[in-house]
């Protein structure tokens, strides 16, 4: 009986692989999860009184948008609920030309928004922007431009209650 290692055969014994194999597989499955408290009312304040809300940490000053129940830089719990603006500053963006499950068709354009009132932002669906030609539209979104909030009028307590639109369109 021998105890040294046996090399992989196209590789050493540590693993080391010059031939990888890949094994292909699909997930896909339907799951319900508790948003937690923090989420369930910014996800309620959306549907049922349309106003987009954070929480204010006391140690760093910060307003958290979506919603939090601590703070992501102190780690303390927080509880001070503020309203934020309606409009803000596409921060970054993309745009996808593929389709994604639970998305709108592509092309579409989605981006993180700080609001005015917010420390952080908030990511979802931006409307309104001419994507006959892609590379040009991303091209006008690098001036982060001020986008605002639209309502739907049906709200499900769903990030996709609203979405953002440019200002001025
Ligand atoms: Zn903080």
């Amino acid at each position: 009986m021998t105890t040294a290692p046996v090399p992989a055969p196209g590789g050493d014994a540590r693993g080391t692989v010059e031939d990888p194999v890949t094994v292909e597989g699909r997930w896909d499955f339907g799951y319900t999860y508790y948003a937690g408290a923090a989420a369930s009312r910014f996800f309620n304040e959306l549907r049922l009184n349309r106003r987009i809300m954070g929480t204010h940490c006391p140690q760093c000053d910060r307003v958290l948008v979506p919603a939090r129940g601590f703070c992501d830089a102190c780690f303390v719990e927080i509880d001070e609920w503020r309203e934020v603006g309606t409009e803000g500053t596409l921060e970054t963006f993309t745009i996808l030309t593929s389709s994604f499950p639970g998305l709108p068709e592509p092309p579409l354009v989605v981006g993180y928004v700080t609001l005015d009132g917010a420390s952080s932002a908030v990511l979802n669906a931006v409307c309104g922007v001419d994507l006959t030609d892609i590379d040009a539209a991303g091209l006008s979104l690098l001036s982060q431009p001020r986008v605002r909030v639209k309502f739907r009028d049906v709200r499900e307590g769903r990030i996709s209650d609203f979405a953002f639109e440019l200002v001025g369109k």
